[in-house]
């Protein structure tokens, strides 16, 4: 166990687990081939109280610790990893509103989020901005009555099915960084259009879209922040998010390794089970010690997390220590299965398309690891000796 768990925390942990084997996974096959939205299972999460378990209770959330939202991030995840962004994005949608919005904001925007009524997304990334967040294009004018966006965005998870988006816009075209606003826009208001889900390699029946955005009109108060506070909002609000996708991908890991020492049981050649050869026993440890220390990472970042301490490194080591074991995991499960697992029947070869995305979205492996290096350069004592 990576963690000391509490009691509450494994009752979690067992009625989500009997979730994911009895609801979940039974359907992640066909979901996966048709690319349906899998609104029942949102339904489901909602219905069992967990979309807003970090969220403070005055506005109706759990007001539980981060360690408990990790928990429930691994068993979606372990059951089906198109869920898991679903459900991942919709934290990434709050946790601006959560740390930035005024009471009444977070009364008005937050809470319906939190009891589960809507779905929240994350609008950022553009055609021509996404490691380098500065260069939106999306514009925001001052209007008499609040502000007209417009604008695109592109790769949106959530969009369509989420009833507000945090969204991103230029209040200042010149200031870079510092000129961007965060703003809690309804997935409903006039001016705003989608694609078609975007057609994409995993995570399927997780939708994606473009969107097009010509002078959406938003309220005064949909300013989360204040002006010129959302690239920095942007960029905390990915940085804490960035330990939610180390729990997915550890949920996705955890799920390789159940069927890796499953199939190693069952295959037999030369006259055994394919686990009696040693090789094969080391391709399971080595999956058992990624799952162990993509979890390790993970759950360290979150109590850090939860202490209220600077965040940056720790969470991009957790994003990256576990993405990168998630995917040396899942392709060690598909060696194992040998033929089996390159053929689209199999669930491992679903895991493989799937755990592709999480080096990418949320900050590639190579922008957390200039995180990391950034980091480095200023862990030094009076000394010169690194800390
Ligand atoms: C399925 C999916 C869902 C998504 N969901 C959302 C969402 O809900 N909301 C949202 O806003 N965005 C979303 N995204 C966008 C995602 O966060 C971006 O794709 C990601 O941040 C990378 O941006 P990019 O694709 O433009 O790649 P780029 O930034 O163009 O990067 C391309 C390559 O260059 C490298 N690179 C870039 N800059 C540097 C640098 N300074 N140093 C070294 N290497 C560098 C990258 O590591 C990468 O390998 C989603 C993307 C996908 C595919």
């Amino acid at each position: 166990m990576p963690y000391p768990f509490t009691e509450e925390q494994r009752r979690l942990r067992e009625t989500l687990r009997t979730f994911a084997l009895e609801e979940v996974i039974p359907g992640a096959a066909e979901r996966d081939r048709t690319a349906a939205y899998p609104a029942q299972l949102v339904a489901r999460l909602a219905e069992l109280g967990l979309m807003g378990i970090t969220i403070p209770e005055e506005y109706d959330g759990l007001g539980l610790d981060t360690p408990t939202q990790l928990v429930a991030m691994e068993e979606v995840a372990y059951g089906d990893a198109a869920l898991a962004s679903i459900y991942t994005g919709h934290y990434l949608g709050m946790e601006g509103l959560l740390l930035y919005g005024d009471d009444e904001q977070k009364r008005r925007y937050l809470a319906p989020l939190a009891r589960g009524e809507q779905l929240a997304g994350f609008a950022l990334t553009e055609t021509d901005a996404g490691s380098d967040v500065a260069s939106i294009r999306t514009e925001a004018r001052r209007a008499p009555a609040g502000w007209l966006i417009r604008g695109s965005k592109v790769f949106i998870s959530n969009a369509r099915e989420a009833g507000l988006l945090l969204l991103f816009a230029k209040t200042d075209r010149d200031a870079g960084l510092d000129g961007i606003g965060a703003f809690a826009v309804p997935t409903d208001a006039a001016g705003i259009s989608y694609s078609q889900p975007q057609d994409k390699l995993g995570i399927r029946s997780a939708p994606t879209y473009e969107l097009r955005l010509e002078d959406v009109a938003v309220e005064s108060d949909a300013l989360i922040g204040g002006e010129g506070a959302g690239g920095r909002i942007a960029l905390e609000v990915l940085n804490r998010a960035r330990i939610d996708i180390a729990a997915m991908a550890n949920g996705i890991a955890m799920r390789a390794l159940q069927l890796a020492a499953d199939y190693a049981a069952e295959r037999r050649q030369f006259r055994r089970p394919i686990r009696d050869f040693q090789a094969v026993q080391l391709l399971l440890a080595e999956m058992d010690v990624a799952v162990e220390t993509g979890r390790l990472a993970a759950y360290r970042a979150a109590a850090l997390k939860d202490e209220g301490a600077g965040l940056r490194r720790d969470a991009s080591i957790a994003k990256y220590v576990a993405t990168e074991n998630c995917f040396a995991c899942v392709d060690r499960a598909l060696q194992i299965h040998g033929g089996y697992g390159y053929m689209r029947e199999s669930e491992v070869e679903r895991l493989y398309r799937d755990c592709r995305i999480l080096r990418i979205y949320e900050g590639t492996s190579q922008i957390q690891l200039l995180t990391i290096a950034r980091a480095l350069a200023r862990r030094r004592d009076e000394n010169g000796a690194v800390v």
